[in-house]
């Protein structure tokens, strides 16, 4: 071997290069049976970001480009040292790292696994290559012409002594690792190198091994001539005559100090996750398939809880990977604090958690552990000043029911996982074998809403809003509708989550505001541009750097027709956080009006009321439904309308139903209602009709 490895030469072994507008259900068809891990390339071969096989088969119809979600790692050099590659990971926290040639090109990524394959492979190679080496010099010294040339251009260090152990020879890697020229240790015995590490036992063995086999090889601790020790692999053959007498010694060595150190932290690493010290996938496998074999002799069960947290990519987007850093630490802690010692909690990687309870697979014992996990992550977290407020959701899979083997349980509490968050976060889900199908049905949707957009399937419906005072119509809310051509109509409620879950919100929110800037438009003559309201409904997920210009200036189409207002649930209006901030800012210069909508169901800090351009609460129709019935709504109701009205900021009542309900509200002096009473959301030409009914 020479020189060191390099990162080049530990490139990881499953990994395969796909273009972005790939499937993974495509590329599993026609590509290699088993690809561990996917680069994602662009068509000019740009590297995008790497996608793991787990996430792929999860998603089998997504594209590539969707399923990215770590940020891109910048790429390592071939030629870069292993240190510097491991450094990077540890740095980074990252599974994988890119590496390019000195042009740039993509040659592949590297791993922790990766690297410690490399450094096996060549800890191989080179016991082969020293084998050869020896043979050779043996070969040689037996004519007594010793090739200066293999001396000279090998990385090991090589000395050669006489049948008395004198040195007669070194050559110039030894030069270069002990420090000593060749001069200094002419007639010298090798001993002037010891550590004093090892006993006196140690040479002995040494020095019988050499006498009764003629070699020896192992590890030994050296010193350099500044002092220093340091540990080599030495390899020691007696070379004999051909009457069988001993004529030299040959040593060959080399530094291992670099592997050493190297290999230890990856030990380290290999089963323990950096960031939150919890143990790793890897660990957490092993300790699973363990446990499952306990189970299996004793006829007992056990329960496998996968936890994922809600919504951490926005998390990460708005507020920086160091900040998610500190709500993953937070949370591994809060919920170490929280299992039993016998019970195992892991990182199984980005948010996600797994927690093995040896409960024996009872039920409730697993319930229990989920309530509680969801209820100690549901407490806000503060980290650096700030408060976010986090949830989570979790399936569970349980032993033998669910499966008997560590991937079928894991596969199937992460199912029940994905459940979870269907049915709305924040709860847990026991698996269940439908599962499966459910998961198909969602990713046909997830297309279908991909292909919707281009087949026309969605159109957009207007529900009027009028002030209770005089029923002048004074603005508008336009709902997203989509005309699924088999399923039939498909609820907001089913289609806008999964929308958001899958990144397609942004592509949906736009088309919403540009077609209703088209539709409006067709008011003209009949509402006045600055005294109409069009409200559009706005999702936390769209909140990213990169969208909020392209939503400003779709908005300013609008902008011709009408007041634009965005109703924003509570959730995003409180997070306080900097892009949040920027784009209530960037609104309020653009003239664009903000609502709270569904107000009275979340969280809200009446600081951040107050400091925010807010101009409307929506109350939530929960609360308008009860008004005729419930005390304690009518009193929110109505505490919801002083608050607002000492805010500055008028109410809407949502959901308004029947002409006692209005009645109420007028008595409680709220500005503007919506609901069925007036009118169901019409298309746009109904609409049209609704308000030359309404006086305009
Ligand atoms: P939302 O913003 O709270 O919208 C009001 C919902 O209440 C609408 O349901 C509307 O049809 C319904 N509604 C109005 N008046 C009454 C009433 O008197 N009684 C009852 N029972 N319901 C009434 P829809 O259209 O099914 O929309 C559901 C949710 O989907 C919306 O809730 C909104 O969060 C979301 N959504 C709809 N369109 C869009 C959109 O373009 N973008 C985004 N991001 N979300 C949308
Ligand atoms: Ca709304
Ligand atoms: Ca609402």
């Amino acid at each position: 071997m020479t020189g060191p490895l390099r990162v080049g030469d530990c490139l990881c072994s499953r990994l395969i290069q796909v273009n972005a507008l790939h499937r993974y259900r495509d590329v599993v068809a026609t590509g290699p049976t088993s690809p561990k891990i996917f680069a994602v390339l662009d068509d000019e071969e740009n590297f995008l970001g790497m996608v793991d096989e787990r996430q792929a088969a999860l998603f089998p119809s997504r594209i590539f480009a969707d399923l990215i979600v770590r940020r891109v790692p910048a790429p390592v050099l071939a030629t870069d040292s292993l240190e510097q590659a491991l450094a990077r990971l540890e740095h980074e926290k990252a599974d994988y790292l890119p590496v390019v040639d000195q042009d740039g090109k993509m040659l592949g990524a590297i791993s922790h696994s990766s690297l410690v394959v490399g450094l096996l492979q060549a800890e191989r190679a080179t016991l082969e290559e020293r084998e050869s080496l020896i043979n050779q010099l043996e070969a040689e010294l037996n004519h007594h012409r010793i090739a200066a040339s293999v001396f000279d251009t090998t990385s090991e260090g090589i000395l050669v002594t006489d049948a008395k152990a004198s040195i007669v020879l070194v050559n110039r890697a030894f030069e270069n690792v002990t420090g000593y020229r060749f001069e200094e240790v002419r007639g010298h015995r090798p001993a002037l190198l010891q550590s004093g590490i090892h006993d006196t036992e140690f040479y002995a063995k040494f020095w019988s091994a050499l006498q009764d086999k003629g070699a020896w090889q192992g590890e030994i601790w050296n010193k350099r001539k500044n002092g220093e020790t340091y540990p080599e692999w030495l390899h020691v053959n007696a070379v004999r005559d051909t009457s069988g007498v001993t004529t030299h010694y040959v040593g060959i060595f080399s530094d291992i100090s670099a592997h050493k150190e190297v290999q230890e932290r990856l030990h380290q690493m290999a089963y323990f996750d950096n960031l939150t010290g919890l143990p790793n996938r890897q660990l957490f496998l092993d300790r699973l398939e363990r446990v499952i074999a306990r189970c299996q002799r004793n006829e007992t069960g056990v329960s496998l809880l996968f936890i994922d947290l809600d919504r951490f990519k926005n998390i990460n987007d708005s507020l920086g990977h160091g900040f998610g850093d500190q709500v993953l630490i937070q949370a591994a802690n809060k919920m170490r604090e929280i299992i039993r010692d016998a019970d195992t909690i892991a990182r199984l990687g980005g948010d996600e958690f797994t927690i093995l309870i040896e409960d024996g697979g009872n039920e409730q014992a697993a319930e229990k552990v989920a309530s509680k996990v969801i209820e100690t992550l549901g407490d806000h977290f503060s980290i650096a000043g700030r408060e976010v407020f986090v949830s989570a959701s979790i399936g569970i899979s349980r032993y033998p029911t669910d499966g008997t083997d560590a991937e079928s349980l894991l596969k199937n509490a992460d199912l029940a996982m994905y459940q979870a968050k269907e049915s709305g976060r924040s709860v847990y889900q026991f698996f269940k074998p439908d599962m499966n199908e459910k998961l198909t049905e969602r990713f046909d949707l997830e297309d279908g809403i991909r292909h919707g957009i281009d087949k026309n399937q969605f159109w957009l419906a207007y529900q009027p809003q009028l002030r209770l005072s005089d029923g002048q119509v004074t603005g508008v809310e336009v709902l997203l509708r989509w005309q699924h051509p088999e399923m039939g109509e498909i609820p907001p409620a089913k289609f806008i989550p999964i929308a958001e879950d899958c990144g397609l919100i942004n592509m949906l929110g736009q088309w919403v505001v540009r077609r209703a800037a088209e539709q409006i438009s067709e008011l003209e003559g009949l509402v006045e541009k600055h005294d109409f309201r069009l409200a559009v409904n706005f999702s936390p997920a769209q909140l990213a750097e990169k969208t909020i210009e392209e939503i400003i200036s779709a908005i300013q189409l609008c902008q011709k027709s009408a007041v634009v207002e965005l109703e924003i649930t509570e959730s995003t209006l409180m997070t306080g956080d900097k892009l949040a901030l920027g784009f209530f800012e960037a609104l309020a210069h653009a003239g664009v009006q903000v609502s709270v909508d569904d107000f009275g169901t979340g969280y809200s800090n009446l600081a951040n009321l107050r400091r925010l351009p807010i101009h409307r609460l929506k109350v939530d129709r929960s609360f308008v439904q009860d008004l005729e019935s419930d005390e304690a709504s009518r009193q929110i109701v109505t505490a919801i309308i002083n608050m607002a009205h000492c805010l500055g900021m008028k109410v809407v009542a949502e959901g308004v139903e029947t002409s006692g309900q209005a009645q109420i509200l007028g008595g409680l002096d709220c500005d503007e209602v919506q609901g069925y009473l007036y009118s169901r959301p019409l298309p746009m030409d109904q609409f049209h009709t609704f308000l030359k009914r309404h006086g305009h």
